[in-house]
């Protein structure tokens, strides 16, 4: 076994100043030599742990191998068959704390950057792809899928391999879910999820969009007269949080889903090419500090706000965001306010906002998230001048749908109650997985969700 380098090889970036001003992907990629050389690091272990660290199982052993192998054809064959989204994957997983944590060379040194080249197989089959004819389906089952996000298109793309015709009912006008209209062009362009998307739908997935299942179809009209077999929810939880403190109701203050959607799917970040502005103050404060609040601050910066700010409640160290999503956050000048908890949002007589009254806050015992509880310190208080206020606290399941629906049994969060394993709901022929059954989470949890619905599916229909 030949002496492994100690660093994972860096991937380049382009320069804080000048991409702060722009919506162009930060990230530049590996090319070749680069990804052969951090290839050349991966031991391919005989106990290849990472793998247990991927909810989709992708044998990453082998497609690095074929990388160092040179074999680039056969890297992107073993990827596609495992994740159907890898350009996707690549760009936004948390690899971190899932592969890359239990890669055995982060032992002694840095691990393999498995994440790195995931995304560089998928550019380089992106690079090559050629047109093909739509596949028909060789099999009689209608299956329909409520949702276009990464659960849905993953189970989408698992039942057109199976043979099956699938349709995908959509309710925005673009499918994608949260990677259209939540992630914004520098961490995901649209032209990298419209490539994932176009080869679904060559592999014989139908989209239909502007169609909000439990409102212009019921579901059980999908079951019934529309002759599906059987229904798969991929629905997420785009319904926002709010603080339901004082000022809340101010011009100004907006959910990060709110101000997320008008920026990417109603293409605010591409005026005046779109008609479509996106006026933002001068001072941006964002409340919240995982991935939604790092992409909802940094976007404010790139449409013209002289300071973005997060403020959270929390420190540093209980931080949900992902580790490179903080890392440029501080590169682009964002300014960081911890442990301090918003208690009032302060206006003018016009209805405009114009700061954030804080309370100050310390750590104390761990809560039931297992993260050290945020304690007000008494007396304490700050006032932040702002102009807008970006509320980005979380999200849960919309009700429209699982509330329309007979039979359908959802937790106390409002989540659907799905088993783990199967996606099987507690009505028969309705599977469903992603965000509508854990709440927010990964993309790359929804597509295994979805991968394990669609084994579900193929399993039950035939029995
Ligand atoms: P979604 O992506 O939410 O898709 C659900 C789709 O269903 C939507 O298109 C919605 O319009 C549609 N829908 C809803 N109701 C209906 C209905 N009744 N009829 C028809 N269609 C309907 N995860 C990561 O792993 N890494 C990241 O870096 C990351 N960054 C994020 C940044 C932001 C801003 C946000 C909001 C989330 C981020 N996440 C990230 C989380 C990740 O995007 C989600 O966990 C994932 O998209 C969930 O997938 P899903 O398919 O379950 O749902
Ligand atoms: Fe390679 Fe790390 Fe996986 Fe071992 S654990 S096979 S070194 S990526």
């Amino acid at each position: 076994m030949p002496i492994k380098r100690i660093e994972k090889t860096a991937m380049s970036h382009r320069n804080a100043e000048v991409r702060a001003h722009d919506f162009l992907e930060v990230n530049d990629g590996y090319d070749m030599a680069r990804a052969s050389f951090e290839a050349e690091r991966c031991l391919r272990c005989q106990d290849p742990v990472c793998v247990d660290g991927c909810p989709v199982r992708i044998p990453i052993p082998e497609f690095i191998h074929a990388i160092a192998a040179g074999d680039m054809p056969e890297a992107a064959s073993i990827l596609r068959g495992a994740n159907p989204l890898p350009a996707i994957c690549g760009r936004v997983c948390p690899q971190e704390t899932q592969c890359e944590e239990l890669c055995h060379l982060s032992t002694r040194f840095t691990p393999a950057g498995i994440g790195h080249l995931e995304r560089f197989v998928a550019d380089w089959e992106r690079a090559q792809a050629a047109e093909e004819g739509i596949r028909q389906p060789w099999r009689e089952e209608k299956i329909a899928i409520i949702g276009s996000g990464p659960a849905g298109l993953v189970c989408a793309g698992q039942l057109v391999d199976m043979g099956y015709p699938v349709t995908i009912y959509e309710a925005l006008h673009a499918p994608g879910g949260v990677l259209r209209y939540g992630i914004p062009e520098f961490r995901l362009p649209n032209s990298v999820l419209d490539w994932e998307i176009d080869i679904l739908r060559q592999r014989g997935v139908e989209i239909v969009t502007n169609v909000i299942v439990g409102k212009t179809i019921a579901l059980d009209d999908l079951l019934g007269n529309m002759g599906f077999a059987a229904v798969f929810v991929g629905t997420g939880a785009g319904l926002p949080k709010f603080l339901g403190i004082p000022g809340e109701n101010l011009n100004g203050v907006f959910s990060a889903n709110e101000f997320l959607t008008r920026i990417n799917l109603m293409r605010a970040y591409d005026f005046p090419t779109a008609d479509t502005p996106m006026k933002i103050g001068k001072r941006v404060a964002v409340i919240g500090a995982g991935n939604t609040a790092m992409d909802t601050v940094r976007s404010a910066v790139r449409l013209g706000a002289e300071k973005g700010l997060i403020v959270y409640r929390r420190s540093e160290a209980e931080m949900t965001a992902r580790i490179e999503e903080h890392q440029h956050a501080i590169e682009e000048g964002i300014e960081f306010h911890w442990l301090t908890n918003p208690i009032e949002v302060l206006g003018n007589e016009e209805g405009w906002v114009t700061g954030l009254r804080c309370q100050v806050m310390e750590l104390g015992e761990p809560d039931e998230s297992g993260r050290a509880r945020p304690i007000p310190v008494k007396g304490e208080e700050v006032v932040i001048p702002v102009d807008d206020v970006v509320l980005s606290i979380g999200t849960t399941p919309n009700p429209l749908l699982l509330q329309s629906t007979a039979g359908l049994e959802t937790d106390r969060w409002g989540c659907l109650v799905a088993d783990e394993e199967s996606g099987r709901t507690t009505r028969a022929r309705i599977y469903a997985g992603g965000d509508v059954v854990t709440g927010a989470a990964t993309v790359i949890l929804a597509a295994g969700a979805g991968k394990n619905a669609a084994e579900a599916i193929h399993h039950d229909l035939s029995a």
